[in-house]
């Protein structure tokens, strides 16, 4: 069977090349070419043997998932949709900004923990995604965005596993993916910018912390189990007082020493200054002064068939006050993409009817292409073949 190199993480690769006969040591240049460079094309890594290229092209190939479409927000944010078969399409994020490139990956094809506020959780679960399926939308959008600025230089500099999907519901893809981004030979990105956001699944928070210790968002959205259990169905098996006694244990490994909590502003839900005072207390009973969290207030992205409508600016303004004057380090997160609905909760918004990717898979002179994908190898199917 013809692998896929883009689901081997450095030591999976190893043992891939000690299977063809070859020396340990070839997965390193190996995953560098691949990685580093963006090649697909084995005829392009000059300085491996030209045995061990005929072998590799024998048995191996280097495919990303077919995009689908691109969107440019005219705040720069961009927004892929990749096919991933059945039907099934997931997206990423990029969102550029001064001091960094932030790329938001998807984790599975849909979603089984069906949060109340978010779109991708409305829509259903389908699959895990795989290892390559994982790495492929980071390798394409570096290699894609370096292409575009005409450069050489790391354009991705932070990973946040917040697109489609619960990260810790895929944890066997998860974990050799992360070591991907995090290897020098090929990401090379630091543990404190790599961040995993769950919805608090609390044996895995453990074995992450244990496994492989990256930044860590927790999305919390209530200071209560009564309604956090409506808004987050996950919280009846997982209640507040263990994904807070998980945060507080990941922060003895943890690459930076906050936990970061995602709070979602529910116009009538969860917003007032009443709920914030308990959020405050709740974080309190965890750690005097709360300084070992911060919040993301993230303006709610309403979308139909939610039901649910975003806070107004005052009422983030005041819920933020209360956390800010009880010490606790509180962002209002700036709504990016809103145009090319990219925001938050907002992801496969598109795809809620599968009927609508197929369509569009199949009207492809509809589909946003971009001429200068055309000279990036992106698998077989790739619809830039059209250009
Ligand atoms: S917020 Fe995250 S965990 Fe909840 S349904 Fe959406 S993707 Fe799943």
């Amino acid at each position: 069977m013809t692998a896929n190199l883009l689901d081997f993480d450095l030591e999976g690769l190893a043992a891939f090349c000690e299977r063809l006969g070859e020396k340990r040591f070839r997965a390193t240049q190996l995953f560098r070419w691949i990685h580093q460079k963006g090649a697909s094309n084995f005829d392009d890594m000059s300085d491996l043997a030209k045995s061990l290229r005929q072998k590799l092209k024998a048995t191996a190939v280097v495919i990303a998932l077919p995009v689908v479409s691109q969107h440019i927000s005219s705040d720069g944010t961009i927004k892929w949709l990749f096919d991933v078969g059945g039907g099934n399409a997931i997206e990423s994020v990029f969102i550029p900004e001064d001091d960094r490139g932030t790329l938001c990956i998807s984790s599975q094809a849909g979603c089984a923990v069906a949060c109340r506020f978010c779109s991708t959780g409305h829509q259903g679960f389908s699959r895990n995604l795989t290892v390559g399926e994982i790495i492929s939308q980071l390798w394409f959008a570096e290699h894609f965005l370096r292409k575009e600025a005409s450069q050489s230089e790391r354009v991705i500099s932070n990973v946040v596993m917040m697109g489609m999907g619960e990260p810790l519901q895929n944890y066997s893809a998860l974990l050799p993916a992360l070591r991907v981004m995090l290897d020098d030979h090929a990401y090379g990105l630091s543990r404190r910018r790599v961040t995993v956001s769950t919805s608090g699944v609390v044996p895995m928070m453990d074995r992450l912390g244990k496994d492989c210790p990256v930044a860590l968002a927790v999305s919390l959205h209530a200071g209560n189990n009564e309604l956090r259990n409506e808004l987050v169905p996950l919280n009846q098996k997982y209640p507040l007082a263990e994904v807070l006694g998980a945060c507080k244990r990941y922060l003895d490994v943890a690459p930076r020493d906050f936990v970061t909590f995602e709070y979602c502003m529910l116009n009538g839900v969860n917003d007032s200054v009443e709920q914030a005072k308990e959020v405050v207390k709740l974080v309190y009973s965890y750690g005097g002064t709360g300084s070992w969290c911060k919040f993301n207030l993230i303006p709610f992205n309403p979308f139909p068939a939610s039901g649910l409508t975003r806070s107004s600016p005052s009422a983030i303004e005041a819920f933020s006050r209360v956390l800010s004057d009880s010490g606790i380090v509180t962002t209002i997160r700036k709504t990016r993409g809103d145009d090319i609905d990219a925001a938050c909760g907002q992801l496969a918004g598109d795809v809620l009817d599968r009927t609508n990717v197929r369509r569009r898979l199949s009207q492809r002179g509809s589909i946003t292409i971009v001429p200068q994908f055309s000279s990036i190898d992106v698998g077989k199917e790739s619809l830039f073949n059209d250009c």
